[in-house]
């Protein structure tokens, strides 16, 4: 008798073991169906978020222009974008070094001369942003090292704007001297007009803003090409 009773009570708890069994699987089931989706969603995101990703990507460089353009808006960019008249360049002292008579030469750089080599180009404009053709430009300007040929014309010369109003100077960056920071002495004049005397500046030196005559409304724009270090700015001279 005790052992159909304990038969009986044995079977119950296997049965009951079972249906416990089954309960803790059908609660485990919709855990599970949950992990699928969310795995699903979390695979989803990234696919979401890449094409943001790919349209946020070419915002970067929109922005690195803007920043890099900043210092061109005095100068280059000054006649672009449909705008119809423009500051004249600004003027800067002509320093001690200026030697009248100066070769016609758009190239200043030697084979073997120390220093970085930079091709700058850039044109002569009107107030009105009319190219000025046959504009006369003249550079001047120290070495590497700082020094001024005052008794030859080495890294002086000048040359005239073409029909396009465009010129273009091939030299190296000039190095510092006492009190200066990096810079190019240039007179630019429109045939009969009057001469500017200015200078051109290039960004990101440290010596820039210690030195008096610095005008950042004269930086060049320059770019890292693969044909080496390019430089850019456009002058404006008064309207004939
Ligand atoms: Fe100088």
């Amino acid at each position: 008798m005790y052992k159909w009773r304990n038969q009986v009570i044995q079977n119950k708890l296997y049965i009951l073991a079972i249906a416990f069994s089954i309960l803790a699987l059908a609660a485990c089931a919709p855990a599970t169906a949950v992990n699928s989706p969310s795995g699903n969603t979390v695979t989803t995101v990234p696919t979401s978020v890449s094409p943001t990703n790919s349209i946020a990507t070419p915002l970067i460089p929109e922005t690195g222009s803007t920043s890099t353009a900043e210092p061109a808006t005095d100068s280059s960019l000054a006649c672009g974008g449909g705008a119809t008249s423009a500051n004249v360049t600004p003027s800067l002292t002509e320093g001690p070094y200026y030697k009248s008579g100066s070769p016609g030469q758009a190239n200043l750089f030697q084979e073997g001369m120390p220093g970085t080599k930079i091709v700058i180009t850039g044109y002569v404009y009107d107030t009105n942003c009319q190219p000025v053709v046959n504009a006369w430009l003249d550079f001047w300007q120290a070495d590497a090292n700082g020094n001024y040929d005052n008794s030859g014309y080495t890294l002086r010369g000048h040359q005239y704007t073409d029909a396009n109003g465009r010129f273009q100077l091939t030299t190296v960056v000039p190095g510092l001297y006492p009190g200066r920071t990096e810079h190019i002495h240039v007179k630019v004049q429109a045939p009969n007009g009057q001469t500017i005397t200015s200078q051109l500046f290039f960004p990101g030196v440290t010596q820039n803003n210690e030195d008096g005559i610095y005008n950042a409304g004269l930086l060049l724009s320059l770019t890292e090409t693969a044909d080496g270090l390019q430089g850019q700015y456009n002058f404006f001279v008064p309207g004939s």
